[in-house]
């Protein structure tokens, strides 16, 4: 049993959230989806989600018993929280918002779609609390997206890369020797899915990698590693497949570098590269912190 307000004031503390600022992305991308349906998400949402687009997004009642972790708020994460929570539990997800980046052997997806308000009704009905963490954690050198990744493939960081004043969000670290094949079907077991994304050339013997959670699926990174040396850049997306004219340009984008490129391409699914911190950093936070046991709620599909 824990104070809401306690464990949201620690969260807030260790994911820097009022001292990060807004949320570059999720301050464009909530009011981007939000705003067609007629949803009234500045009202719905607390302030201070509003302000920083991380932080406590719906507040529940003041104790907490309970705390869930999942990455996006997909109808399967919500329906299992809304079914198994007590008023108060807190659902900790990466993003406020479901991304779908489309399956590499299924159909493409929709990019970023809103939380159905039923959904967020149900939550509320239930005086259920809901917190959210993206960049701030993307950033993170200890509890983040990244690190977690390394930490997993026992990758010895030599480099953050891919930068901006808040940091860098990308690894370049060695690893030892392992051949494509191996690397891929260790990915697959160590996230759970079913295949990977694949791209670009087989090694036999890679000892240097780059590890980008999320869409990590832009040329100009790649180039990046590839110019540190790396043999294989494993990330969420590889291949940008929004469907729409953007993803299109992209997938062009992505297509032609394909051709040139020394490195083995290996993408895992956006939303299985940034569920790991969660089933390993962030649920050892809570126990260390809270003494308390985190239920996980991975996804029914990863690829979506
Ligand atoms: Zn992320
Ligand atoms: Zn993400």
């Amino acid at each position: 049993m824990i104070k809401r307000k306690e464990l949201v004031q620690s969260l807030n503390k260790e994911f820097r959230i009022d001292s990060f600022g807004r949320d570059s992305a999720f301050s464009r991308f909530v009011p981007m989806v939000y705003e067609p349906v007629g949803f009234d998400w500045k009202s719905e949402f607390t302030t201070s989600f509003t302000t920083y687009f991380n932080g406590l997004m719906l507040e529940g009642a003041e104790v907490v018993n309970q705390v869930f972790l999942a990455v996006f708020p997909t109808d399967d994460v919500l329906a299992t929280f809304i079914s198994k929570a007590n008023a108060g539990d807190l659902l900790f997800m990466h993003h406020p918002l479901v991304m779908e980046c489309g399956d590499p052997k299924g159909e493409w997806g929709r990019g970023f779609v809103p939380i159905p308000k039923d959904w967020i009704a149900g939550m509320k009905e239930k005086n259920l609390s809901v917190y959210t963490c993206h960049a701030p954690m993307d950033y993170h050198k200890e509890l983040g997206t990244s690190v977690a990744i390394a930490r997993e493939l026992h990758v010895n960081i030599e480099e953050w890369i891919i930068g901006d004043e808040h940091g860098e969000i990308g690894i370049i670290g060695s690893i030892s020797s392992i051949s494509t094949q191996r690397l891929i079907q260790k990915l697959e077991s160590t996230f759970d899915i079913p295949y990977v994304d694949f791209e670009g050339k087989d090694h036999q013997a890679i000892e240097k990698v780059a590890i980008i959670p999320g869409c990590g699926d832009k040329v100009e990174w790649m180039k990046q590693a590839e110019a540190k040396g790396v043999q294989a850049y494993i990330s969420g997306e590889i291949h940008c497949h929004i469907d729409n004219e953007y993803g299109n340009r992209r997938f062009q984008e992505m297509m032609k570098y394909v051709d040139e490129t020394s490195m083995s391409l290996i993408g895992v699914s956006h939303a299985a590269s940034e569920y790991l911190v969660k089933k390993t950093l962030i649920k050892e936070w809570f126990e260390r912190e809270f003494s308390i046991e985190p239920i996980l709620i991975p996804q029914s599909k990863w690829w979506l």
